[in-house]
């Protein structure tokens, strides 16, 4: 099965010294603290619809409006139905999903 892709950048992973930026206009925040925050916000660059996430370590900026249709969707239904925390816990699930499939 050929992987689906996508030609409009829609995600940007970041670490602490190179934090993620907005995949629409760059936009980054200088201090990027540490967030459960799960709400989609403006980009304060741009404006676009833009969900952020950080960890200590890491952080994660995706365009709503960028992302492929379905998962705009399943976002938009994880933040009407999962509080703060199940986001995180749903997030790290994925996450463990994906690095299990590709270390079978
Ligand atoms: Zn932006």
């Amino acid at each position: 099965m050929t992987p689906m892709t996508h030609s409009t950048p829609w995600f940007s992973i970041g670490t602490v010294d190179a934090p993620a930026r907005c995949p629409r206009c760059a936009f980054t925040v200088a201090a990027w603290a540490p967030s459960l925050d799960h709400h989609v916000r403006p980009c304060g660059g741009c404006g676009g619809a833009s969900l952020t996430w950080g960890t200590p370590d890491r952080s994660l900026w995706i365009s709503v409006e960028y992302a492929p249709r379905p998962v705009a969707s399943f976002l938009r239904w994880a933040l009407e139905q999962l509080d703060e925390l199940e986001f995180v816990e749903l997030l790290a699930s994925i996450e463990e999903l994906f690095l299990g499939a590709r270390s079978p």
